[in-house]
């Protein structure tokens, strides 16, 4: 086992620590881990034990992210480390993000840069698991990437500390910040095992305060975190904070790990979620997890064409003029970055 010294803890009496990165802020025993069990205090010292170990790496386009509205068209390479913060029972990637064991193949910063550029991407994700709890990896590869010219996104739930999100910032440049069941608090306490939203909310304005490129999603559980009334509220503060211009992303709820007697969210609901969340003046809201539908397509919110026509996560007609704007009555349309075209097929995994 790999051990490498963690960032953002402080050292408290008796050789305990404390775990300053994610909101749990762990008071770690010596010779304990913390709540996501990747985190290590030896003698009164924190380590990292998922350093530069990746448990899954590949080729990924951007839009699977999701992240409509930064760089469109790029390749991402994904990487993921072992564990997560939060116990969500319909996790998709709990193969991965649930482990006890902290496995994974080496797969060291120069070595993520270096793969990156060999299969033609943009730009790093750090993602399938959450990338906060493996910050020291992201960081060191995210400084390494700048420098070779590509950018870096992470995936995350959003729980991290302020002091996390100042730290990853200076490298970081887009965000994908998924919510579930609208934040209703109870839903993380019993699905999640989270015991407050809050934080999300504050590192989210961190975020925003310090430039990075952010684009929401929440998760459509049937019944129990389908509430309009919350997904009505969670787009007003949207909204209010972060601006009426961050792309929103509804996502179907589809049965997985130890939610899958659980079916999938209705269709009708999805798009009732979506009107419910455009009606609260945001002007980019998308369903995702439902490939064809017409909501997948970016629309002009001054004149309602479709500009940008997706299947899934891929583009098939991009309209924007050169400057960004929409082609029928030149409204701006709020798109960092540049197109890609590659002709790459994707996704694919290097392990
Ligand atoms: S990253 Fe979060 S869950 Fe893990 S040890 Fe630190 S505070 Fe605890």
């Amino acid at each position: 086992m790999s051990l490498h010294e963690a960032m953002l803890y402080e050292e408290h009496a008796e050789n305990k620590v404390k775990c300053c990165l994610c909101a749990r802020r762990c008071l770690i025993s010596d010779g304990a881990t913390g709540f996501c069990l990747v985190r290590k205090n030896q003698g009164g010292v924190l380590y990292s034990l998922n350093y530069g170990k990746a448990v899954s790496a590949g080729v990924d386009p951007i839009s699977k992210k999701p992240l409509s509205h930064f760089n469109p068209g790029a390749l991402v390479m994904s990487v993921a480390a072992a564990g997560c913060n939060f116990r969500c029972q319909f996790c998709d990637n709990w193969m991965i993000s649930q482990e006890k064991e902290i496995a994974g193949n080496p797969f060291p910063p120069e070595e993520v840069v270096k793969s990156a550029k060999e299969n033609q991407c943009q730009g790093i994700s750090y993602t399938y698991t959450e990338p906060t709890i493996f910050m020291e990896y992201t960081y060191d590869t995210a400084k390494l990437a700048r420098e070779a010219g590509l950018f870096n996104t992470f995936v995350t739930n959003g729980y991290m500390t302020p002091e996390a999100v100042k730290t990853i910032a200076p490298y970081l440049d887009a965000a994908t910040v998924d919510f579930k069941a609208a934040g209703d608090p109870d839903f993380y306490k019993s699905v999640s095992a989270v015991p407050s939203v809050e934080p999300i909310y504050e590192a989210l304005k961190e975020l925003k305060l310090n430039g990075v490129h952010i684009e929401i999603t929440n998760l459509v559980v049937p019944k129990m975190g389908d509430s309009m009334d919350k997904i009505r509220a969670m787009a007003k503060w949207i909204k209010d904070y972060l601006g009426p211009d961050t792309p929103f992303h509804l996502l179907r709820f589809h049965p997985d790990y130890k939610m899958t007697t659980v079916p999938a969210t209705d269709v009708k609901v999805m798009e009732q979620a979506l009107l419910t969340a455009k009606n609260q003046g945001l002007n980019y809201v998308y369903l995702g997890n439902i490939p064809g539908h017409a909501s997948e397509n970016t629309y002009c919110p001054n004149c309602d064409t479709a500009i940008i026509k997706r299947y899934a996560f891929e583009i098939i007609e991009w309209k924007l003029t050169k400057d960004m704007k929409c082609p029928v009555c030149g409204y701006q349309i709020p798109i960092k970055g540049k197109v890609w075209q590659s002709n790459l097929r994707y996704p694919y995994a290097l392990f």
